[in-house]
């Protein structure tokens, strides 16, 4: 006897997302991506359609949705062809002063960030020097009084010339002085639109997809006492708190590429004729589709998993980690089956592969890179002795 599947909770989302999609075609993408341009008109859409304030509780003027709710609006934009870097950093940035920030903060910055009054987008925490190795970072915040003295450098701060606030972790205690590894650290909210010019500079870089993603340089760069998020010191925990919500939001997005280039594969596979008969009909066409067909449907499961865990107020930290491989590697299968099932014209740019490819080859990278993910499977799963 069949079992009837629970209805999705979150279609009517899905639908309304699909929707707002299909006013930013692929040529909308392919015409920024030219010049490098970040999609304005498309993030304005989803901050007045309220999308972006998902997850900010009613109180504060948010949509108090859950996570199963926000991750099913990014996997809908990636699964339309559109893409949600442009603005999804809002949606778990704000968690950190949610849990963390004071009640002045909360009062302050979450109403204006869910009408979209103010953008938090910019996250500052990698540095040229220690990469991965977070608690080795070198920008120091010195106390002077009311104020923090900022001085250092962040690399790939995406949408820093499109964000109001940073947040910003930052060294306050010097690393030899600290109580331990992970101490030391203090996580802050920057007023970049006071701070441009004034101890901020911001250089864009140029990377092979559409990213905005910046080099930041600190400069004396002044930060009001305030502006510290919860405890001196304490910051490095607060940013790993929200890193669970990070990781299951960025597998959805590549559940949703993966969706995007499986229809756009399929469809291809059924229509082109080649010697007689439609290329899908072959099975080395067909069994990649269907092999990054089957990947996804597991990470989309790992997904539903790690936040029914974290909406349940556990710590995904396995879930969210496994989906977040997953969900990288079947984005990546299936943008391999796409352009091979596509012949040269997945070379073409007017079929929009190309540029989905290189966007999605992202996540084997950033947020956090495969071969650290599966350190963590290692050494906090399965207990192995930690390798760094
Ligand atoms: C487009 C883009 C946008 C980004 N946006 C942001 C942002 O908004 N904010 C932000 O703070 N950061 C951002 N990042 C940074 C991103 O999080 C880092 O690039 C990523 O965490 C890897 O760090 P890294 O580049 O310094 O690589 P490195 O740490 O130098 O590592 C290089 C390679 O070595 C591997 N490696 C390192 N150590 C180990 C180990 N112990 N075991 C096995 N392998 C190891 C890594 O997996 C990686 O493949 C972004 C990056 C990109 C490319």
């Amino acid at each position: 006897m069949d079992h009837p599947l629970p209805a999705d909770p979150h279609s009517e989302i899905r639908n309304e997302v699909a929707k707002l999609c299909a006013h930013f075609p692929g040529e909308y993408w392919r015409k920024l991506d030219q010049v490098r341009a970040y999609p304005t008109e498309f993030v304005r859409a989803l901050t007045e359609a309220g999308y972006l304030a998902a997850l900010i509780p009613e109180e504060y003027g948010g949509a108090g949705l859950p996570l199963s709710a926000a991750a099913a609006i990014l996997e809908t934009i990636h699964a339309e062809g559109c893409n949600g870097a442009a603005c999804h950093a809002q949606m778990y940035i704000m968690g950190t002063i949610l849990r963390h920030g004071s009640p002045a903060q909360k009062t302050a910055y979450l109403p204006k960030i869910a009408t979209g009054e103010l953008r938090l987008q910019a996250f500052g925490v990698t540095e040229p020097t220690s990469g991965t190795d977070t608690t080795s970072l070198r920008t120091f915040a010195r106390k002077e009084g009311d104020t923090y003295i900022v001085n250092g450098q962040k690399v790939w701060t995406s949408r820093a010339e499109h964000s109001d606030l940073m947040l910003l972790l930052a060294r306050t205690t010097p690393r030899e002085q600290a109580k331990s590894r992970t101490h030391g650290l203090s996580t802050f909210i920057v007023d970049m639109r006071a701070a441009l010019g004034h101890g901020l500079t911001i250089r864009p870089i140029r990377t092979m997809m559409n990213h905005n993603s910046c080099e930041l340089f600190f400069d004396n760069m002044e930060v009001p006492a305030a502006n510290l998020v919860g405890e001196e010191g304490s910051g490095f925990r607060y940013i790993l708190d929200g890193m669970n919500a990070e990781r299951l939001l960025i597998a959805a997005e590549s559940i949703g590429d993966a969706k995007w280039f499986i229809r756009k594969a399929t469809d291809y596979a059924k229509e082109r004729k080649v010697f007689g008969r439609p290329i899908g009909q072959n099975q080395g066409i067909a069994f990649p589709i269907a092999r990054a067909y089957a990947q996804m449907r597991a990470a989309e499961l790992m997904v539903h998993e790690g936040c029914h865990k974290f909406e349940a107020g556990l710590t995904p930290g396995e879930e969210a980690n496994i989906a977040k491989l997953l969900g990288a590697d079947a984005s990546w299968a299936a943008a391999e089956a796409c352009i091979q099932t596509h012949g040269g014209f997945g070379f073409a740019e007017e079929y929009d592969v190309e540029r989905k490819f290189r966007e999605t080859r992202l996540y084997q990278v950033a947020p956090i890179s495969t071969n650290l993910i599966l350190s963590y499977i290692a050494e906090h799963v399965l207990g192995l002795p930690r390798s760094y």
